[in-house]
């Protein structure tokens, strides 16, 4: 076999461990108890709770949710905020948001469930998503959620059978595809015309008419959503905003009533050194596009909220060579934190002891134990020498982490903790491994 390509020094362009703490108010290093979360060493937390574990700041929540509220209404806009669920469902995170306020955007049943049972009130609930299934509709119309984003014509035929059989009408917006480029990630692009999400924009004013004749349906509005970690500017944004605009005027002047424009989420965060776009600025996009038409605004951000609200902390099981790159090899893996794999994400992975913490780096690589190449999380990162048992943690790894997560190579669910102040605790815990193999069984005639 060729012997692995060299280690490159490290990347010089990458922030230094100082750098990306600076940006994460939350998190900070002491001279003795290393990296914390709030007042919490995550080193404790290692030592109770084991790892891999997924810690989440509670003080980061709120006061996210509170900086973007605040960009709303000092753009004096009326508009609600509901939290993407699919970024991070943890009962507890919904909870924390919720409390602030929040309703929330959802995609499945489960969602639907876990939201619920967060205490998010069902008519502070929207019910977004491509392929709702006639159960999800029935379920939903029946605990009264406050609006549905409807996708397609044979979306708002489900719709109506479902809330006509439950004696019901239901708020529905239909969901259009503005056909701009969001600049971001192709994966995780919804808002061009390939993509499967959203009616044409050419169709959007006939389906609404058809719509306001349709059992069992109110027409509550339009909604989009272009995509995620959208880092490019506010540019995308405001020619979706710009096309809604002339989309509610359109319908307005059929005489089809227009209240409600759900803006979506997207909003991206700098993970490494991208820009930030800052709620404000979004803010800013919508009232000049959409602040006008008298219309109750609403908009779904996830990642923007929450990505930055966790870690994944992670230990050292050892350090190898192969040749001339440094393999450092962790007990978390892509089946935990799948963004690198998936995406090329690039996560901030900053050492927890304090000794590490300003010790000398050096280029490695940082790898997961699965079967796969592709459970790698970073080339060529400047890392100091860790020692098996060594702590680290990736930063921003509060969304689309542990919701993401999946037990491949049958590897159990990490734990969650919520870290409050001084106080943490387990909120999810971790799956056990008779966990993995419950609900498995050989079929009977494997029995004799
Ligand atoms: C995923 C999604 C969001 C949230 O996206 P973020 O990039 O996490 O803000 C909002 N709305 C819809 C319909 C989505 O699918």
């Amino acid at each position: 076999m060729a012997a692995p390509a060299p280690s490159l020094p490290p990347d010089d362009a990458d922030p230094t461990f100082a750098e990306l703490l600076a940006g994460r108010p939350d998190l900070a290093a002491h001279a003795q108890d290393g990296l914390t979360m709030e007042d919490v060493p995550l080193a404790r937390i290692a030592a109770e709770i084991g790892t891999p574990t997924w810690v989440y700041s509670a003080a980061t929540l709120r006061r996210r949710y509170r900086a973007m509220q605040a960009a709303l209404s000092e753009a004096a806009l009326d508009c609600e905020i509901h939290f993407a669920v699919k970024a991070n469902p943890n009962l507890a995170v919904l909870r924390t948001l919720a409390r602030e306020g929040a309703g929330a955007d959802i995609v499945s049943e489960g969602e639907l469930r876990t939201a619920l049972a967060a205490g998010i009130a069902p008519h502070h609930v929207v019910f977004s998503g491509v392929g709702k299934t006639m159960r999800e509709l029935r379920f939903a119309i029946g605990q009264g959620v406050g609006q549905i984003n409807a996708e397609s014509v044979e979306e708002i035929a489900m719709i109506s059978a479902a809330a006509t059989e439950l004696g019901r009408t239901v708020d529905v917006a239909i969901r259009v595809n503005p056909d701009v480029d969001p600049l971001t990630h192709a994966k995780i692009t919804t808002g061009k015309s390939e993509n499967k999400f959203g009616v044409a924009m050419a169709d959007a004013p006939a389906l609404y008419a058809r719509m306001a004749a349709t059992p069992g349906i109110r027409p509550a509005g339009i909604a989009t959503h272009i995509g995620s970690q959208i880092t490019a500017g506010m540019g995308a944004y405001a020619a979706a905003y710009r096309a809604l605009a002339d989309l509610v005027r359109a319908l307005r002047a059929q005489g089809l009533p227009v209240d409600r424009v759900d803006c979506g989420g997207g909003l991206g965060i700098p993970y490494r050194n991208e820009p930030a776009p800052s709620p404000a600025a979004l803010a800013g996009a919508i009232r000049t596009t959409l602040g006008n038409l008298g219309v109750r605004l609403m908009m779904e951000p996830g990642r923007w909220i929450a990505g930055p609200a966790g870690v994944l902390l992670a230990s050292v099981v050892l350090s190898k060579r192969n040749g001339a790159r440094r393999f450092v090899i962790l007990d978390a893996a892509m089946n935990d934190l799948v963004r690198p794999a998936m995406y090329e994400a690039w996560h901030g992975i900053v050492p927890v002891s304090p000794t590490d913490y300003v010790a000398p780096v050096s280029s490695c690589d940082v790898v997961g134990p699965v079967c796969e190449t592709g459970d790698t999380f970073a080339r060529n990162r400047g890392l100091p020498t860790l020692e098996p048992g060594s702590l680290v943690a990736f930063l921003d790894a509060g969304a689309y982490g542990a919701a993401m997560s999946s037990t491949y190579n049958a590897r159990p669910l990490a734990a969650e903790v919520l870290v409050d102040g001084a106080r943490f605790g387990v909120v999810r815990e971790r799956q056990t491994p008779e966990a993995l193999l419950a609900g498995q069984r050989l079929p009977d005639w494997y029995a004799a």
